[in-house]
């Protein structure tokens, strides 16, 4: 999709932008002229009385033969030999869907000595197991995935594609859905298939989180779309003993445009907030940087992770990547404990998949309560301390 201003036409009137919702046009020089901030709505289009500005649309044909397409598949990415648990839950999630569809679910995993690893999937229901093994594979490179991917998936013609919403899913899935002019909802929060249609409904935050919209892709095949981590459950079910397809790459670096000359670990690599059973999780009723080192000591007793609502990245208490919920990141503990955080609805989605959740807060009527498991109303500043000193008695005691 396109868009553009014929400037020789163009009066400058203004009405497209009263009309744009997004500052997507300014005036210069005597003509309108798109900026960056365009989001293509076409609002413009409709209120330019001389019809001086042209969106064009690809035209969408609906000439895919959708029954040749068949399977359910979850893209595996691994580090360091490792699934990340965002890989199970989509197994959990593709299970469901396979079972909707009464079809296969097939794991694709590329990679390197992850043998031992790949009878596993037999425990979640996965049918079959498809290893794409290369040594250089051990590690991710864009352009490698994306050519290997797009020809497995042109080969074999699964129906529905499931990819984690990680940093690697966020970097291949998009390429990988333009080369096969799939369609490919990102973010996914809800996954669930339309009645007598087989397609796959996305439901995806949008408008900032105030709106959920349901979005289907009817006219092309596969249906792709990357989910958050924590957003389903790993679900272990019936033990099968998947069909492992092993296909030999033989793969040098010369083959990638890109190559890895070394691999940084982050900092003080704790392990990922997506990743954590326990979370302790702090907001604005902490009240300081330094406050937050009760947040930290509880914490530490619990061995659990450190986590905050967007406010207290905002107010540099916390990094950016312990931030929880729509604009940060979506965690699933078995336990997480919310310390001064009201529960505004982007954070609630961040974290109301948690197994048990504990709320402190000094306000009876906060948000959080709503969704906590265990309430208790009071001030942090008292309520933490003496949490604190019960766990260690607990502790000492075994
Ligand atoms: C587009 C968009 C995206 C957003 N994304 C996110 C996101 O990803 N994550 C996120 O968290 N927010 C996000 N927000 C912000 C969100 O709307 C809220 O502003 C934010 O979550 C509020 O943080 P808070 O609960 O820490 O602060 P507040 O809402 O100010 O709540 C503080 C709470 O602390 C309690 N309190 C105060 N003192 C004490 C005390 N001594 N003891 C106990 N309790 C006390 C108060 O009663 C209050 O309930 C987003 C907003 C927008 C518009």
């Amino acid at each position: 999709m396109s868009i553009r201003i014929d400037g020789e036409l163009c009066t400058a009137c203004e009405s497209c932008i009263n009309a744009c919702p997004y500052g997507g046009i300014e005036i210069i020089e005597g003509a309108a002229v798109i900026t960056g901030e365009c989001n293509l709505c076409g609002a413009c289009v409709d209120v330019c009385p001389i019809e001086a500005i042209i969106l064009e649309r690809a035209e969408y044909v609906d000439n895919v033969d959708k029954a040749k397409y068949q399977g359910v598949w979850v893209i595996a990415e691994h580090y360091k030999k490792e699934f990340p648990r965002v890989v199970y839950q989509l197994v959990g999630k593709g299970r469901e869907l396979a079972d909707t569809l009464n079809t296969e679910l097939s794991v694709i995993i590329l990679g390197d000595k992850l043998e031992e690893k790949l009878d596993e999937f037999g425990e979640y229901g996965v049918d079959e197991v498809v290893y794409v093994r290369s040594p250089i594979l051990k590690n991710y490179y864009s352009d490698l995935y994306v050519n290997v991917l797009s020809e497995l998936i042109s080969q074999n013609k699964p129906e529905i594609i499931l990819i984690g919403a990680t940093p690697t899913g966020r970097d291949f899935a998009p390429r990988v859905a333009k080369r096969l002019k799939a369609g490919l909802t990102a973010d996914c929060t809800g996954l669930y298939i339309e009645d007598n249609t087989r397609n796959l409904m996305q439901t995806r935050p949008t408008f900032g989180g105030n709106l959920m919209a349901t979005i289907r892709t009817p006219t092309s095949r596969p249906q792709m779309a990357t989910v958050r981590p924590g957003i389903f459950k790993a679900k272990k079910s019936l033990k099968k003993a998947p069909k492992i397809r092993i296909l030999e790459k033989k793969f040098t670096e010369r083959d990638s445009v890109t190559k890895i000359l070394k691999i940084i670990e982050k900092e003080q690599q704790t392990i990922n907030l997506e990743d954590a059973e326990i979370i302790v999780a702090g907001g604005r009723g902490v009240g300081s940087k330094e406050g937050f080192e009760l947040i930290r000591e509880l914490a530490s007793v619990l061995g659990a992770e450190l986590g905050g609502s967007r406010v207290t990245i905002e107010l540099n208490w916390l990094s950016q990547d312990r931030q929880v919920g729509q604009t940060g990141k979506t965690v699933s503990p078995k336990l997480y404990i919310a310390c001064g955080i009201s529960g505004a609805i982007q954070h609630l989605v961040g974290m109301e998949n948690s197994q048990i959740i504990i709320a402190i807060n000094k306000d009876p009527h906060a948000p959080i309560f709503s969704v906590a498991h265990y309430g208790i109303v009071g001030d942090l500043h008292q309520v933490i301390p003496a949490l604190i000193d019960e766990i260690k008695k607990v502790k000492a005691e075994d």
